[in-house]
């Protein structure tokens, strides 16, 4: 069992929900690494089940405010949440916000709220959905880089 935060494929999540704040992970040796690497990514041997204290993921935190933080491995910048903010404060999303990475798992206060059935048409679904709920939220997408852009869904 692990307290590290993982996508429903396994895999390492690279932001938290809500919000879409930045993860970075934590070797045992104290060295920081970003998502791609905790995923084995650039070479990575990072695991949590090995031996090994330079590659073994034993945490993982959030990057609240660090705007000089480096992956020890890949050398990459992990981006903060307080970097993302100064390019625009209001436009992040906010409580009872919708967000979704893949246009198809929307989540509401970090909780899944809806999943758009294959075949469906994503805008269609969605303005049934909120027209059912008599309920319209700001509609975000989180990019790959953790930054939120608005979309608007057509009633
Ligand atoms: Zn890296």
């Amino acid at each position: 069992m692990t307290g590290l935060p993982k996508n429903d494929d396994g895999t390492y999540q690279a932001f938290a929900w809500p919000g879409g704040y930045p993860i970075y992970y934590l070797f045992a040796d104290g060295e920081v690494c970003c998502p791609s690497c905790a995923n084995g990514q650039n070479g990575s041997l990072a695991s949590e089940t090995t031996d090994d204290k330079q590659w073994r993921l034993v945490a993982a935190g959030v990057n609240d405010e660090d705007d000089n933080m480096i992956c020890s491995h890949c050398g990459g910048k992990i981006e903060s949440s307080y970097g993302d903010l100064d390019e625009s404060e209001s436009d992040n999303p906010q409580e009872g916000d919708y967000t979704t990475m893949d246009h198809i798992h929307f989540y509401c206060d970090g909780k899944l709220v809806l999943t758009i059935p294959e075949g469906e048409e994503e805008e269609l679904y969605l303005s049934q959905h909120f027209e059912e709920e008599g309920y319209y939220p700001n509609i975000w997408f989180i990019s790959d880089h953790g930054n939120a852009h608005q979309f608007y869904v057509e009633s």
